[in-house]
């Protein structure tokens, strides 16, 4: 586990982008954190890291986006919306979590499971105006 500070939007972009350049395929994360906190932009820095082509952006009706890189795809999930207007019950996201990219997750809290065995969990916290910390694992 290893918790980090940073400062700007571009700061947790960058830490994104050097940590998941090095991950496995088939790595599941769950990124948990209130409302602003940072999960999304955390999510744009995957997205560089992995040579994606499109800036990741929150998902409004979607569950899922999909964003292909260099190598490996980005499946980015947000279960905000979890709950309001979809039954979890339709939703076997164990069943289609992919092993041939990196999967991430905001909300996860609002689906109950069954997530995989290994799953990376990463929070991220206000601490004041541009000031998060970010712990990962
Ligand atoms: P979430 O997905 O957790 O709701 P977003 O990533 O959509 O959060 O929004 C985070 C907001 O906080 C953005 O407006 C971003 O510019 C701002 N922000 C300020 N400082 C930081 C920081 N250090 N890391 C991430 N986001 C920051
Ligand atoms: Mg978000």
């Amino acid at each position: 586990m290893a918790s980090h500070i940073t400062q700007s939007p571009d700061e947790t972009r960058i830490l994104a982008a050097q940590w998941a350049a090095s991950l496995p395929a088939g790595t599941v994360i769950q990124l948990r954190g209130d409302l602003g906190a940072g999960k999304t932009t955390f999510v744009q820095g995957m997205a560089q890291g992995l040579g994606c082509d499109t800036v990741p952006t929150s998902p409004t009706f979607s569950l899922l986006h999909e964003y292909p890189g260099k190598t490996l795809t980005l499946f980015h999930w947000d279960l905000y919306r979890l709950g309001e207007s979809t039954d979890w019950n339709q939703l076997d996201l164990a069943d289609q979590l992919p092993g041939n990219g990196i999967t991430v997750v905001e909300w996860p809290e609002r689906y109950p499971g069954p997530w995989p065995d290994r799953v990376i969990p990463i929070h991220l916290r206000f601490n004041g105006q541009d000031n998060r910390e970010i712990q990962i694992g």
